[in-house]
């Protein structure tokens, strides 16, 4: 299937939509993959195999079921392409991609496996009151720096275009092959990785249709600044 579906916006979540106006129920396709956070962004999610795994800083990652999201982006992610990259980082990987096709105006799901010389991973802290502000969780977050560690970075590349729909340019979370690291991707590094990627030609919102989320202020000039300093 070439569409992501998509629960919310980057936008309105980076505007302080956290609550968790969408179910996860506990059924899902083994080929989901992509990536979205928990409510109150207590967590970063990654969406591999049709699991849910929630990092959060402090706590042992474990898998998420029966709860209600602010954000998510999926896919139904199949290997169709693939080929191997020497060097790569977050810097370079687009020149990697353009190689292949051209990636400007289009989206792209996108999985790279390896074992990686060095991937850093945020983490935000658990908000019981999900009261918090933007910044106020931006600030409390954990931030870990892994080496040599097998695992695959998960995730889409979003053309400028749809920059307040979601993360413009690459936006990548981690998850390690022994299931006990993951996070959203600061910056990585390695020699060597299977980079694997699918076209995308249609994206699905859902628009959260709760009081809160109707009565939300989105200064749009804000949001571009916050999207640019918080996901990216
Ligand atoms: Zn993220």
């Amino acid at each position: 299937m070439s569409k992501i579906t998509q629960y919310s916006t980057i936008g309105a979540l980076m505007s302080g939509h956290f609550s968790g106006d969408f179910p996860l129920n506990s059924n899902h396709s083994p080929t989901l993959f992509g990536l979205g956070c928990s409510c109150g962004i207590s967590g970063e999610l990654t969406v591999c195999g049709g699991e849910f795994w929630e990092a959060t800083a402090g706590e042992k990652l474990h898998k998420l079921t029966d709860c209600r999201l602010p954000f998510l982006q999926v896919t139904e992610f199949v290997a169709e392409n693939e080929f191997e990259a020497k060097g790569i980082n977050e810097a370079n990987l687009d020149q990697h991609l353009s190689q292949q096709l051209a990636i400007a105006n289009i989206f792209l799901a996108v999985n790279v496996k390896s074992c990686f010389d060095k991937v850093v991973i945020r983490r935000p802290q658990r908000d019981e009151t999900q009261t918090r502000s933007v910044e106020e969780m931006a600030d409390a977050q954990q931030v870990d720096t892994l080496t040599t560690i097998s695992g695959q970075l998960i995730g889409f590349w979003t053309p400028e275009l749809f920059g307040r729909i979601s993360v413009p340019g690459f936006h990548f979370h981690f998850l390690s092959e022994d299931r006990r690291y993951s996070g959203h991707v600061l910056s990585f590094k390695t020699a060597e990785a299977t980079v694997a990627y699918q076209v995308k030609t249609s994206i699905e919102i859902h628009n959260p249709t709760s009081a809160a989320f109707g009565d939300l202020n989105i200064d749009v000039t804000k949001l571009d600044e916050l999207i640019g300093n918080v996901e990216k």
